[in-house]
């Protein structure tokens, strides 16, 4: 269990949602389930290698954005 629980928790069922999230640097999308986004502060850009961070407002403008996206596009992918 993640160890930051002082916040409300996003949905649960962003976990196994995938997410786009565009690089600021290059804007290619890194697509990965919600679960991976919410383990980390910060990662690599697999195509620049430019260091993104993301704080805990980025991250929860970013999935709110996105579940809005998706629920309106009814795009809901999901992995096993
Ligand atoms: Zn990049």
């Amino acid at each position: 269990m993640p160890k930051r629980s002082k916040k409300p928790p996003l949905a649960e069922d962003t976990d196994r949602n995938l997410f786009p999230f565009p690089c600021p640097k290059c804007g290619e999308k890194i697509i990965k389930p919600g679960r991976w986004f919410k383990e980390r502060d910060e990662f690599v850009c697999p195509f620049c290698r430019h260091n993104i961070f993301l704080d805990e407002d980025q991250r929860l403008r970013f999935f709110s954005e996105h579940i809005q996206h998706i629920n309106n596009l009814g795009l809901v992918k999901r992995i096993k």
